[in-house]
């Protein structure tokens, strides 16, 4: 099922454009439009899955295999030194888009605690 107007949904379709990394039947992985390190990938699942806060014991496969594409993709892109993987959650959070995605952020140093 996919989300009413989603951008996330539409790239997974196909309907909008992405520089994609991977893709599988499940999952997605493409370039983030406005990159906020060298690298910056956006892991999605195909299924609308509004946020963490809203997924269900149904989605815990997909939500792995996203991990698990995260580590391949840094791998892949040669991240060696390191990396950060988020997912930004509902308001406090800061998601913009509303379909799940986690950030996998690398290239230059990252600070902690982000602001
Ligand atoms: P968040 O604020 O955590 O919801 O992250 C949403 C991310 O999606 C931001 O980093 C945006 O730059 C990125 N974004 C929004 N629209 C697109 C798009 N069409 N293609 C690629 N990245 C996008």
């Amino acid at each position: 099922m996919s989300g009413t107007n989603c951008i996330f949904c539409k790239i997974a379709a196909g309907q909008a454009p992405a520089s994609i990394v991977y893709e599988s039947q499940e999952v997605l992985a493409f370039k983030d439009i406005a990159p906020a390190a060298p690298v910056h990938i956006l892991l999605i699942p195909r299924k609308h899955i509004v946020n963490v806060a809203s997924a269900t014991p149904e989605d815990a496969a997909v939500l792995g295999q996203l991990i698990l594409v995260a580590g391949q993709v840094a791998r892949d892109l040669g991240l060696t030194e390191g990396y950060r993987l988020v997912t930004n959650t509902d308001k406090h959070g800061g998601q913009s888009v509303y379909h799940l995605h986690f950030h996998l952020l690398g290239g230059r140093y990252m600070s902690w605690p982000p602001g």
